[in-house]
């Protein structure tokens, strides 16, 4: 896969590109991750990807040229078949874990970062494929959002966690949150871990944390829980954990 970002603060990139998962999965050549200035891509002498927004008001809103320019040249070095063109924004679609999914099947994505009022309209109407928020909350630009995005595509790809780790039980995988985790030691002040993780008894063990599961997505985010593809095993789960909670008051 290959994604490139498009943006007028590259500086931020290389540590966190350069960190943990998303570095390994570049070594492992499971992605291919370009950050390109956008400011490379400006005519003037300036390098200017900003100006004020007609019809007046305060703040600046990036240019339009500039992020086609910058797209055009990604794709001149070669066509690709499945892509998206992605304007990181507010306003956006909100960005889950199954979004992260399809992206992952992708051969390119190019992320388009904005800043300062935003993104002239032609952007999002004319060249993004997509436009994607990460929150109901405003950030400076889209860096941040960007990295959220690469973070939680690249480690969907095959290979990037590394065999000792699947993403399949992460939360939201199924539209269930992750059972509770449990490390050294088995006591700490005072508190034990659930003497289940201990009993080696792999049936149980799988069965608690499926338990747990469901208990933490119906306490927590009930709204998974009505999406979710659940198993008549689940549906007995559940009874159980309706019955616990009943007779706990
Ligand atoms: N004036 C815009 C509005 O009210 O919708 C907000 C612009 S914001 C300050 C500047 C840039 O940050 C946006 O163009 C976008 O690229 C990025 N950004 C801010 N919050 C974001 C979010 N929640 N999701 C994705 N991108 C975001």
């Amino acid at each position: 896969m290959r994604i490139d970002v498009i943006t007028t603060f590259p500086e931020m990139f290389p540590p966190v590109l350069g960190s943990s998962i998303l570095k390994r999965a570049q070594e492992r050549r499971l992605v291919e991750i370009r950050v390109h200035d956008l400011r490379d891509h400006t005519a003037d002498r300036h390098r200017t990807t900003d100006d004020a927004p007609f019809g007046g008001g305060g703040g600046m809103v990036m240019k339009p040229e500039p992020f086609f320019k910058a797209v055009e040249a990604i794709r001149g070095e070669g066509p690709a078949q499945g892509e998206e063109i992605i304007l990181l924004c507010p306003q956006g679609e909100l960005f889950r874990q199954d979004l992260a999914r399809e992206l992952s099947t992708l051969q390119r994505l190019i992320l388009l970062c904005g800043h300062y009022e935003g993104v002239d309209e032609r952007v999002r109407e004319h060249l993004a494929t997509r436009v994607v928020s990460i929150g109901d909350y405003v950030l400076t630009g889209g860096e941040l959002p960007a990295m959220v995005v690469i973070d939680a595509v690249v480690r969907l790809l095959p290979g990037a966690l590394g065999a000792e780790h699947g993403a399949a039980s992460d939360s939201f995988s199924d539209n269930l949150l992750e059972y509770p985790q449990y490390t050294r030691p088995a006591e700490f002040r005072g508190r034990p871990v659930p003497e289940v993780l201990l009993s080696g008894d792999h049936g149980r063990i799988r069965r608690w944390r499926r338990k747990e599961s469901l208990r933490r997505t119906r306490r927590l985010r009930p709204d998974l829980l009505a999406a979710a593809d659940l198993s008549d095993e689940d549906r007995e789960l559940l009874e159980e954990i309706e019955q616990e909670e009943q007779a706990a008051g």
